[in-house]
């Protein structure tokens, strides 16, 4: 029989290489599209895969996604690619509405165009921004949206339409609401890994403090390696659903600190390390999230191996290690 074939967009981020890694595991074919004239994590995550194979294409060009998805004819289709951080949202609103909000709508056109809505399977990476200021606690996958920021909405968008296009085309459109999940291979520009690097760095005696924009919000925070299983896992049901993926534990990014500072054998006094800086605040804040996870445990058997001490410790000895090299 001849192998599966995946195509992932946004393979050069945090979930793309957790995903890579697993579907390879598996013995997929995995195709990863590569955006941008120059795109220097293109050579990283080649050299991390061998076996992975790059093609190029934007999520803002429709053109460019046909003609990938004619010569890959997926049989998997996964759509990580976005503007996926809240903060430049708010400094480029439309690139975010039209590549995060957008984006998904042009692959799922482009599916129908080429005739693939019946052989291929779509998976979409929502977000639990889509909750914002949460109307319900915890959020399940009938909690109503109310996004606090144009990542939220352009997610809000993409995940409706996907649901509108399954519903209308009985395409298999599977949308993980996935809420915040992070490792050692999480973005610097987010709360979590700036906290897990400047901790690292105060260990190492190369810095002594670090800014931050505010110590209250809380996240329910869980490992990028566990949340990419399920993804897949969605893919490989009978029919497409919606799922709610998180750990069902909510925490302060004080509380990340102070862990994280723990980890790393300092003294657990947050005030001491760490400053305020207005910069680093959002016009709009989510204040709390936490996910009810019952649907995906009941039907697609998941659960989340790691869990929010042992996710802080891996990341802090994780920017550790890779600091002292
Ligand atoms: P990252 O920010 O690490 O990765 C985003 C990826 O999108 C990068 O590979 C980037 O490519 C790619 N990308 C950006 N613009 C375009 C474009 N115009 N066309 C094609 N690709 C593009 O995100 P994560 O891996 O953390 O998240 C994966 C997905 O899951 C995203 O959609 C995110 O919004 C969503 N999500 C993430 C959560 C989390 O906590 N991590 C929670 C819920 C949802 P490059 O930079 O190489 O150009
Ligand atoms: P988000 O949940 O997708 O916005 O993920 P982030 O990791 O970017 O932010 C998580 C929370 O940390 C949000 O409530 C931010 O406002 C808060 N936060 C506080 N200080 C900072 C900071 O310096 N950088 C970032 N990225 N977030 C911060």
């Amino acid at each position: 029989m001849s192998k599966r074939t995946a195509l992932i967009t946004g393979v050069t981020g945090q979930d793309g290489r957790h995903l890579t890694e697993l579907l390879l595991q598996k013995d997929y074919e995995v195709i990863g599209v590569i955006n941008g004239q120059r795109n220097d994590r293109a050579e990283a995550v080649k050299a991390e895969f061998p076996d992975l194979k790059l093609v190029n294409a934007d999520l803002a060009d429709q053109s460019s996604l046909v003609r990938v998805l004619s010569s890959v004819q997926p049989d998997e289709i996964y759509n990580l690619g976005a503007i996926s951080f809240v903060g430049l949202s708010f400094k480029q609103p439309e690139l975010t509405a039209n590549v995060t909000g957008l984006g998904p709508l042009r692959l799922l056109e482009a599916m129908r165009t080429l005739g693939l809505e019946k052989t291929s399977r779509i998976y979409q990476a929502s977000s639990s921004e889509m909750f914002g200021k949460v109307r319900e606690v915890p959020q399940t996958e009938t909690t109503p949206f109310h996004p606090r920021s144009p990542y939220g909405v352009a997610k809000a968008f993409a995940h409706q339409i996907c649901v509108n296009y399954r519903e209308s085309y009985d395409m298999f459109i599977a949308c993980g609401i996935l809420f915040n999940h992070e490792g050692e291979r999480r973005g610097h520009e987010f709360v979590t890994r700036k906290i897990s690097n400047s901790v690292a760095q105060i260990a190492l005696g190369q810095r002594e403090t670090f800014a931050l924009g505010t110590l209250d919000p809380k996240r329910d925070w869980g490992y990028a390696g566990d949340y990419v299983r399920a993804m897949w896992l969605m893919l490989q049901q009978e029919h497409p659903d919606d799922f709610v993926i998180a750990t069902g534990e909510t925490h302060t990014v004080r509380e990340f600190v102070e862990a994280a500072l723990a980890a790393a054998g300092l003294p657990v006094d947050v005030e001491r390390f760490v400053t305020i800086d207005p910069q680093f605040q959002r016009p709009a804040e989510v204040d709390l999230l936490i996910g009810d996870a019952s649907k995906a445990r009941e039907v697609l058997g998941w659960e989340p191996n790691v869990r929010f001490e042992e996710l802080v410790q891996l990341m802090v000895e994780s920017d550790i290690a890779r600091l002292k090299r």
